[in-house]
């Protein structure tokens, strides 16, 4: 009743090659930055290198889960190999092209910040590149379990139904109600693997579900430009800088269509015109302001967040630090 003839399509083997980002794109990369800021290049490679070759794979999944679900496939083995091909190929891709793409952001940023001192940069970018590949290892291998067990347990219904309804024949249409009845309760039983048939969203990481698209590129993002963020508390901290300016980096709406209310607290003051996070406590304290720490700990800065730190006009910082040593 439920024998599968269909095809599995294998994942195609060329799909590194396909996605690897060139020296050439690269360069183009590094003069638009140089020229022109954050802007569109970044947003097209990322777009590219990074989230187009998650959707595609998800796409292969998605069609891997159906095949599972649509009846007993005959070479389970062959289906399951073929998930796992997909998982580790995109792993690879991003575990080449997003360093690649974050050495030369990083070049840029860290030049316009005045980083200069080699170790940290070092530090920055290797922090940069480690935290991007644990979070897409382990989403890749938590959608790859949870594809794994899915598949599985969809054979396994499917098996033991055919066989119960190998004693049924179709008198008034007896057998076709049964396999209806049976089609709705699968339903039921995994809702999860069923909105990830329809809406894909196969990507997870701490056992929550995004779409790939979102996922890679929100994670692409919030990590790059926490490298941008280190680079400017580094220098500040070398200059022993009290504060820094809190501002909107990023104008696009919010994904979550939620601002942390972190930022809020912290935008909502005004010193001189800029919304100020301080160094340290005690300069913190004397201004009534936040300090950076905190701010993080607090959810600011993190994932999805579109404000960043940037050090302030030189007078400004002047005056500040000024009435900072007066209040001694
Ligand atoms: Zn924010």
């Amino acid at each position: 009743m439920f024998e599968s003839a269909r095809k599995i399509r294998n994942f195609p083997s060329g799909f590194q090659n396909k996605y690897e980002i060139s020296d050439q794109e690269l360069d183009a990369l590094l003069k638009a930055l140089f020229e022109s800021g954050e802007g569109e290049s970044l947003d097209e490679v990322i777009a590219q290198y990074l989230v187009e070759p998650s959707v595609e794979v998800e796409t292969y999944l998605r069609r891997y889960l159906k095949t599972a679900e649509e009846g007993v496939v005959e070479d389970r083995k062959s289906l399951e190999k073929n998930v796992v091909s997909a998982c580790l190929a995109l792993s690879l891709v991003q575990r080449k092209n997003f360093p690649k793409i974050a050495r030369v952001y990083s070049r840029v940023r860290y030049q316009e910040n005045g980083l200069r001192k080699a170790l940290l940069k070092q530090t920055i970018l290797e922090n940069t590149i480690q935290t991007f590949n644990d979070l897409t290892i382990s989403a890749m291998s938590q959608t790859q379990q949870s594809l794994l067990s899915s598949i599985r347990r969809l054979q396994k219904d499917l098996i033991l139904e055919s066989q119960a309804l190998a004693k049924y024949t179709n008198v008034d249409g007896l057998l076709d109600m049964r396999v209806r009845e049976f089609r709705q309760a699968l339903q039921m039983k995994y809702p999860k693997v069923y909105k990830a048939i329809e809406g894909g969203g196969l990507i997870s990481s701490s056992g929550k579900v995004y779409k790939a698209d979102q996922y890679i590129d929100s994670a692409a993002r919030s990590i790059l430009l926490n490298a941008d963020r280190d680079s400017v508390e580094a220098v500040a901290r070398v200059k022993q800088h009290s504060v820094l300016d809190y501002y909107l980096r990023d104008n696009r709406p919010v994904k979550t269509g939620k601002e942390r209310k972190i930022c809020k607290d912290v935008l909502v003051r005004k010193i001189m015109g800029y919304s100020l996070v301080a160094l340290t406590r005690a300069e913190a304290d004397r201004l009534g302001i936040y300090t950076l720490d905190e701010v993080k700990e607090r959810g600011g800065l993190g994932y999805n967040c579109r404000h960043s730190i940037r050090s302030l006009p030189a007078p400004v910082l002047k005056e500040i630090m000024a009435v900072l040593k007066e209040a001694i």
